[in-house]
């Protein structure tokens, strides 16, 4: 299988006083197309910079990232965002929908941003076939966690992404909504890249794989 994310003697470190802390220290692996993958390790280990750092949300210090033949370690921001865009999907722990605008007006935003007409069908379906039908117009204020992890997991499908992200997506749930929210995710990103960190042993041994990180190192992938 080709490898749709490559990553090659990646470190990341932030000033810390008058020293460096590193938060990734020479971490190199790379994730077939179409592979599901769980980041796995203690709190503060460097799960969520790691994440970033793929995404290109976040910059190297040392090291390249290649994502979909892109390099991302040495293009400019706005051309990451363009990338991103059009082949990314995220979810996070805290939902991050936008409080102004409803559940199906959150939906329509990637593909808005990606210049597609009659992006409400779109938009109504994938709520739809998450039991969301009923709460198009409500604001993420309006709806239960559940509700605002589901509008987000539609939100990261909509526009046919070739890898979701998602750090921590049941972190706020209870376990019964956790497990709901996380059949609903591995369903939907079946036909793309999964690259999700979890504390739930259960949810990573449902991925095909999972990446230890401790103390900032990869210690088993
Ligand atoms: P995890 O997601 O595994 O809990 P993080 O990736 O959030 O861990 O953090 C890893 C380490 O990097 C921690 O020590 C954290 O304090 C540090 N760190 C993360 N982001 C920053 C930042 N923006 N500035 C300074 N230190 C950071
Ligand atoms: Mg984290």
């Amino acid at each position: 299988m080709t490898a749709i994310i490559q990553v090659e003697s990646v470190s990341k470190s932030f000033p810390s006083g008058d020293s460096l802390c590193y938060a990734l220290k020479d971490i190199s692996f790379s994730i077939s197309s179409g592979e599901s993958v769980a980041i796995v390790g203690p709190s503060g280990s460097g799960k969520s910079t790691l994440l970033s750092v793929l995404a290109g949300l976040d910059s190297v210090t040392t090291g390249t990232i290649d994502v979909a033949g892109y390099r991302l370690s040495e293009m400019s921001e706005s051309k990451i965002a363009a990338v991103r865009a059009r082949l990314m999907g995220f979810v996070f722990q805290s939902y991050r929908l936008i409080p102004s605008l409803t559940a199906l007006e959150n939906v329509q935003l990637p593909l808005e941003l990606l210049k597609e007409s009659n992006t409400r069908p779109k938009a109504e379906a994938i709520l739809s076939s998450m039991g969301l039908s009923s709460r198009l117009d409500h604001y993420p204020a309006q709806l239960s966690g559940g509700e605002q992890q589901r509008v987000a997991i539609a939100r990261a499908i909509v526009h046919s992404p070739h890898i979701i992200f998602a750090d921590e997506p049941t972190g706020n749930l209870d376990s019964e909504t956790g497990s709901l929210v996380t059949d609903l995710l591995f369903e939907k990103a079946r036909s793309c890249t999964l690259v999700l960190v979890t504390h739930d042993p259960k949810i990573a041994g449902a991925t095909a794989r999972q990446l230890h990180i401790q103390d900032g190192h990869l210690v088993r992938h």
